[in-house]
């Protein structure tokens, strides 16, 4: 997988891609990122790459040509990847999104800043719009940062143990189950018995209800649409008797 990221502040990318397992991918080959500095591709001796909105108002706009120029230069003037623009107006960032994102070999990230990007851009050159919450950022940076981390982490040979991302939370549509790891009394604080018993079936049960059991308190929006058994229909019924 290639990331082709567009920026005004490309440093601001240097801790977080310079750690633990985007680090590891990258060194394992199996992703490689290019940060690319919107204004180097602007034209005209001070390289300005925003202006004041027509119609007034406050705040800059990014201009569109610096973005065109950038994006055309680095992907050819016939891009296949997705070109994304990272907007609070875009369709919200989701595992689902994330899993069909990773099944490309190469996307394009556009980070706005300051009052947001000439509406050009997201008319003639984003092929997609993504917002990673119903928040406003003071740039698309930390998105494109979210977007890298949670496609990565889909990629196979990225996680150590294959499949290790099903039962991570949102990725079969429920809420992951509470983990614990050693020792199994802390405080007088337990463990629950059944995970300490080597029982697999036990466990494995345990796990699937405590999953229901956290949507159902926390994120009963996410079962309307979960793929649920009948064992999981009637589990949630007592639930809701109780
Ligand atoms: N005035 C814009 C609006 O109301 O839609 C917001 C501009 S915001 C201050 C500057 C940039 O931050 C945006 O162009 C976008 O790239 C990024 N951004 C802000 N919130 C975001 C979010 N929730 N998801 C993704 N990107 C975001």
């Amino acid at each position: 997988m290639h990331f082709d990221i567009f920026t005004l502040f490309p440093a601001m990318f240097d801790g977080v891609f310079s750690e633990s397992i985007i680090k590891r991918a990258v060194e394992a080959g199996l992703v490689s990122i290019a940060l690319h500095n919107i204004r180097d591709y602007a034209p005209g001796k001070h390289r300005v790459t925003d202006d004041t909105p027509y119609g007034g108002g406050g705040g800059m706009i990014m201009k569109p040509e610096p973005i065109f120029y950038a994006v055309e230069a680095v992907l050819g003037p016939q891009p296949d990847a997705p070109i994304i623009l990272l907007s609070p107006q875009g369709r919200l960032l989701t595992q689902r999104i994330a899993r069909e994102l990773s099944k490309h070999p190469r996307i394009a990230l556009i980070c706005g800043r300051y009052e947001g990007v000439d509406e050009r851009v997201r008319q003639y050159l984003a092929t997609d719009e993504l917002s990673i919450g119903d928040y406003v950022l003071s740039g698309g940076e930390i998105a494109a940062m979210v977007v890298v981390d949670v496609v990565t982490r889909l990629l196979p040979g990225v996680l150590g143990e294959p499949g290790a991302t099903f039962e991570d939370s949102h990725a079969m549509g429920l809420l992951e189950y509470p983990q614990y790891t050693r020792p199994p009394e802390f405080r007088g604080y337990t463990v629950p018995e059944v995970l300490l018993s080597g029982n697999h079936a036990e466990i494995v049960r345990w796990r699937r209800q405590e999953s229901l059991r956290r949507t159902w308190q926390r994120r009963p929006d996410l079962l309307e649409k979960a793929p649920l058994s009948e064992a999981d229909r009637a589990f949630l019924r007592r639930l809701e008797e109780t």
